[in-house]
């Protein structure tokens, strides 16, 4: 019975976009306004005030129009339904009735409606608005000049309040709660999304290996951390003759081989700090608390990785080797305190590699020079 209930409420609202939520905050507003009326129809009869009964008939009459346009995909004419028949039915409560019951206040109901499409134009949400503010001016001074058509009993007045506080702040509840809902979802969906650039954004697509930027950013964290009291080293790999894998085999053999050695760079590194794809066949390693020897002798065992590293490319096995340039990041005591002494020597430490690299190409290649 209450899942009935619920498939019918939510029907056609499964989707996620804004048009089914302000839908959903229309249908169920009216539905509730629906019931509001039946309670007032049955008061009125009760008391035998029948052309009260008509009118508030009439009444539900447009809200059930407007529930059943919101299944007809019409919600722009239903939210038009809606408020049309809120603002004669306030209207007409005021003259006829005064300003005791609360009935004004379904005028916030109507203002934070507007507010439920982001698709409105300022202008349009604007002007909805002045024309709420003009209305609510309109009622509160008329009822200054006029006295109502009826002046009620202080028992009855009561009962109108606590009947229109209950409904105002259950449609307010409905607004707002659905309006926020649908926000908070499009924030997370946003944070997931940005998570995802971000992690795009600082990985070289081929590879998978972290970027340059990506590299900067891990080595800023570890100074940052002040946690490298064993020093830091660096180095820089490139892989020997790589234009003629491509001039031989092809780009795409070329590409093979860069992704091939990532895996092994990347599998290795864990534990020992991080590699980045430095730009082409280019290769910087971090090697987060270690020295000289252990960081070169550590190279040492990827380049032995490397010339055993067989890459499979149309049937063929390709073999290719490489030339290191290692050399460690000059921190002296008290350099802890100054990231950016670090930062400096980090690079100096990059530049200087790079250096050992280029003379071990000059040297015959397929070596470490540290
Ligand atoms: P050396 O031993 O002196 O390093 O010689 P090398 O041929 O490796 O160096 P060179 O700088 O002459 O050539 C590097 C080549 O790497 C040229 C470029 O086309 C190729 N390359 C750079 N990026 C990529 C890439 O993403 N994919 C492929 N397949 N080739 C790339
Ligand atoms: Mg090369
Ligand atoms: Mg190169």
């Amino acid at each position: 019975m209450f899942a009935k209930l619920k498939n019918f409420i939510l029907k056609d609202l499964t989707g996620e976009n804004e048009a089914a939520r302000v839908a959903f905050i229309v249908r169920i507003n009216s539905l509730l306004m629906c019931s509001y009326f039946i309670m007032w129809i049955i008061g009125f009869s009760y008391e035998g005030r029948w052309r009260n009964v008509v009118s508030c008939g009439l009444c539900l009459y447009a809200f059930g129009t407007a529930v059943w346009l919101t299944y007809r995909n019409k919600v722009k004419a239903a939210r038009y339904i809606y408020n049309a028949v809120l603002v004669c039915w306030m209207t007409a409560f005021v003259m006829q009735w005064g300003w005791d019951c609360g009935i004004q206040h379904f005028i916030f109901v109507l203002l934070a409606l507007i507010f439920v499409s982001s698709y409105t134009s300022d202008s349009v949400k604007f002007l909805g608005c002045l024309g709420i503010f003009a209305l609510r001016m309109f009622l509160y001074i008329w009822q200054i000049i006029y006295d109502p058509f009826e002046i009620l009993s202080d028992r009855i007045t009561y009962i109108f309040q606590m009947f229109n506080i209950v409904y105002i702040f259950t449609s307010m509840i409905i607004v707002l709660y659905f309006f926020t809902r649908d926000k908070m979802a499009t924030e997370a969906k946003l944070a997931r999304y940005n998570q995802k650039l971000r992690a795009v954004a600082g990985q070289d697509p081929l590879t998978k290996l972290p970027n340059r930027e990506k590299i900067y950013a891990y080595i800023d964290e570890k100074i940052r951390s002040k946690t490298l009291e064993n020093g830091m080293c660096v180095a820089m790999g490139d892989i020997d003759f790589f234009k003629k894998v491509n001039d031989t085999y092809g780009h795409d053999a070329g590409d093979e081989v860069l992704r091939a050695v990532a895996g092994v760079f990347k599998e290795y590194m864990v534990g020992h700090g991080s590699v980045a794809r430095w730009g082409g066949e280019e290769f910087l390693f971090i090697f987060v608390n270690e020295n000289l020897d252990t960081a070169g002798s550590e190279v040492f065992e990827l380049l032995g990785k490397v010339r055993a590293l067989p890459i499979e490319w149309n049937g063929e096995t390709l073999k290719v080797t490489m030339t290191f340039g290692v050399a460690d990041v000059n921190i002296a005591p008290g350099d802890g305190d100054n990231e950016n002494v670090i930062a400096d020597n980090v690079r100096e430490a990059i530049t200087a590699a790079d250096q050992k690299l280029y003379m071990g190409k000059k040297g015959g290649r397929n070596t470490v020079m540290i």
